[in-house]
């Protein structure tokens, strides 16, 4: 394994979904929904395999869906895109971190990101030969510190890698939070990218702000997002990036050559499941709000500090109460233990100290499943 990517072994999720095979544990360790999503949506994929639509897409994309994710942007942010020229389809939003940072990154330039950060992003980086700076979000808010995030910016920044609603943390950040950011990349001039795949998954009050939605940032931000959990289809990896013509143009061309095009089928279902009414992506948050109650109470009721996630569908809880002083060694016993599966939050950062007994839960499970999940842990006590 070349130098560059030493210490990136076996994703976490991996891991730990094998662990919840081998025990038969409640897997609530990788993100994914265990109901399907819309029912248009699923027998438009069909219907495309039964009319023939088997053999490479085009490269960009189907037309229709890069039509519908124009017209998506335009329905809900107000922020209109040429289809042919500043849509690009990839094969999930980690086909187009990757492709967006091989794209934009010279070897040596910076990449400012939040930790604790998705595993892709920092293999991502090291991929481009680029070095990633950091600024930490705290348990239980995860406030963004405008020192440390002043800090991470050097001459030497090229782009900055934004999530929000945020994975692991389930923090949806501020519209001032934004701003501070975009005001920092227009001082160092570098690009933002912005992966938005749970742009839908936002509870309560808080509001998903697009970073192109902001004063003077349409121009330096490429926007990622996936059908994966905005229709609870994580294993169609079917996502895309939106940006600049320009900047556009550089993925595709990063894009060809890790694989070419996107599965076919999937495409055109995805278009129409990005046209479905507003009921279908209410319905979706409201849902899995409610989880995200039942979750939150349950891990409460086992003693647990929780972080009350405003978005996504994860919540990160300190396991202390549980005899945790190690995330990653609790994680590796809990499915043996007691039967259920968590992500230790540690793995996602450079300063584990920062996550030292945090572990994340996902909630997009049946309520039975969460149930009996929380019953387990409450039992370690
Ligand atoms: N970004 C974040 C923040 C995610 O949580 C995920 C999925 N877990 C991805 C990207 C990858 O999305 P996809 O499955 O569409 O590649
Ligand atoms: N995005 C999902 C998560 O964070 C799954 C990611 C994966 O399996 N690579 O759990």
């Amino acid at each position: 394994l070349v130098h560059r990517m030493h210490g990136f072994g076996t994703t976490i999720f991996a891991e730990m979904t094998g662990l919840a095979t081998q025990h038969g544990a409640v897997n609530l360790g990788q993100g994914f929904p265990d109901t399907d999503g819309p029912r248009e949506m699923l027998d438009a994929a069909k219907a495309a395999i039964d009319a023939g639509r088997n053999q490479y897409p085009p490269g960009p994309g189907v037309p229709e869906l890069l039509e519908a994710v124009a017209a998506h942007q335009s329905r809900f942010y107000g922020i209109e895109l040429d289809p042919r020229s500043e849509v690009l389809v990839t094969v999930g939003a980690t086909e187009a971190i990757a492709a967006t940072i091989l794209a934009l990154c010279e070897v040596g330039d910076e990449v400012v990101t939040f930790e604790p950060y998705y595993d892709s992003y920092a293999a991502s980086i090291a991929l481009a030969g680029a070095v990633r700076r950091t600024s930490v979000l705290r348990f239980p808010d995860f406030a963004v510190d405008e020192e440390s995030l002043r800090t991470a910016f050097s001459p030497r920044t090229r782009l900055v890698l934004l999530n929000t609603p945020h994975n692991p943390t389930g923090k949806v950040f501020t519209r001032t939070e934004l701003d501070l950011i975009c005001s920092l990349a227009r001082e160092f001039d570098a690009w933002v990218v912005t992966d938005e795949v749970y742009e839908h998954l936002v509870f309560d009050g808080a509001t998903h702000v697009p970073v192109a939605t902001l004063p003077g940032m349409r121009e330096r931000t490429l926007t990622i997002s996936s059908a994966g959990k905005t229709f609870s289809a994580t294993g169609w990896k079917v996502g895309w990036v939106a940006g600049p013509a320009e900047a556009v143009a550089a993925v595709r061309t990063v894009k060809q050559f890790l694989t070419f095009v996107g599965s076919g089928p999937f495409q055109p279902a995805v278009a129409v499941a990005l046209g479905l009414g507003d009921d279908v992506f209410d319905g979706l948050a409201s849902s899995l709000q409610g989880k995200r109650d039942l979750l939150v109470q349950g891990l409460r009721g086992a003693g647990l500090d929780v972080s009350v996630p405003d978005g996504t569908y994860f919540v990160v809880a300190d396991a202390a109460a549980l005899g945790a002083t190690d995330a990653l060694a609790f994680c590796r016993e809990l499915p043996a233990r007691a039967g259920v599966v968590g992500v230790p939050v540690s793995v996602f950062h450079d300063d584990v100290d920062a996550a030292r007994t945090l572990v994340r839960f996902a909630f997009c499970k049946r309520d039975e499943v969460l149930h009996q999940a929380v019953e387990r842990l409450a039992s370690l006590r």
